[in-house]
């Protein structure tokens, strides 16, 4: 009944909506522009909530380039509120969610099965058309449905744990290695969750922020680590002497990948998924790679993971609760985008239309 007396009132009137843009780096404001109009491929999502990523806040702070104006958010989930003429799979009334990586299907490289790396990627929310607002129109190809048992809350931690899912394929992760996380945002606790759910032996996180570093604790970290007081590589060589069999870097940086390297053990794997500044590099030595038989890989979004993580984020065993610290207003965007860069920030919540 709600929901359809909201569609008759969108449909009849196509009112003017609130969306958050941002005109150029360090500011972000509310502005209002017509409902989009359905098209006949297209989803017209009632947007409930939207977490901040850990990019949004990169390109508020000018750290990561992208086009002016530009409307931020990509890690939402919603209601349907009007279909296309050609949308089969999706109907109005369902409770949805959006993979913003939207891959052409016929390029080079999605047809070699790495969507990842296709070559015409749309990114609706990281490119335009962000889900900080409280309509959204995008193709029936991304829109997910999810069930009840995911609330519009947890539902924003599926993009997130989706990357982390196709990090953790990629690590090839063993029962019982000695696993240290570099970085304990959303995505390091991410990582923490699903590597003890994995398995893991020994799993040390290193976070400066000591906020941070309790929740880690508290959620199954063996050790946590400061880097800007100890040395990551001492202390992971004092709880194993044969060093990280796994190394997950989620910052990126110059200092981190190095650290990292240095905490590995032979055979180790190093996988990086944080993108800092475009200059970070590090000296490494080439024969300690092959005589270790060291791996050093990137990892990047998330191919072929959203289901397995709508599945993962509908499951009970995981504290998703855990990781949310802060909840707030759409008309309130500019204090949560102040908040992001606080250091206690862990995933920031924009409720744009949740009563529940
Ligand atoms: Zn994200
Ligand atoms: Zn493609």
């Amino acid at each position: 009944m709600r929901v359809e007396s909201l569609v008759l009132r969108v449909i009849e009137s196509r009112t003017d909506m609130k969306y958050a843009v941002m005109p150029q780096a360090g500011m972000i404001k509310i502005e209002e522009k017509p409902v989009p109009p359905i098209e006949d491929d297209k989803v017209l999502i009632n947007v409930k909530m939207c977490g901040i990523c850990g990019t949004d806040t990169l390109i508020h702070k000018g750290i990561l380039n992208v086009n002016f104006p530009y409307s931020p958010g990509h890690e939402y989930s919603g209601v349907v509120v009007d279909t296309g003429k050609k949308v089969s799979s999706i109907k109005i009334g369902d409770r949805v969610t959006v993979n913003p990586n939207h891959e052409c299907g016929l390029c080079y490289f999605c047809r070699l099965g790495f969507p990842n790396h296709c070559e015409n990627l749309k990114r609706p929310g990281i490119k335009s058309n962000g889900g900080f607002a409280e309509y959204v129109s995008v193709p029936e190809k991304i829109v997910y449905r999810i069930p009840d048992s995911i609330s519009f809350r947890n539902a924003t931690l599926i993009e997130p744990v989706s990357c982390v899912l196709h990090m953790i394929d990629e690590a090839c992760i063993k029962p019982r290695d000695v696993v240290v996380i570099i970085g304990g945002g959303t995505m390091g606790l991410i990582c923490l969750l699903l590597c003890g759910y994995y398995g893991a032996r020994t799993i040390i996180l290193s976070e400066p922020v000591e906020y941070k570093r309790a929740l880690a604790k508290q959620l199954g970290a063996f050790l946590t680590c400061d880097p800007a007081k100890e040395c990551l590589s001492s202390r992971v060589k004092e709880t194993d002497l044969h060093g990280a069999n796994l190394v997950l870097d989620n910052v990126g940086s110059s200092n981190t990948v190095f650290e990292g390297y240095k905490c590995l053990g032979k055979k180790g794997r190093l996988l990086i998924s944080g993108l800092n500044s475009e200059k970070a590099e590090i000296p490494i030595s080439v024969q300690d790679i092959v005589k270790n038989e060291l791996t050093i890989k990137g990892v990047f979004l998330n191919p072929n993971t959203f289901s397995r993580s709508i599945e993962l984020l509908g499951m009970k065993v995981f504290p998703w609760d855990n990781l949310f610290t802060h909840e707030i207003q759409l008309s309130e965007i500019n204090r949560a985008f102040d908040i992001s860069a606080e250091a206690k920030a862990v995933k920031i919540l924009v409720n744009i239309n949740e009563r529940e």
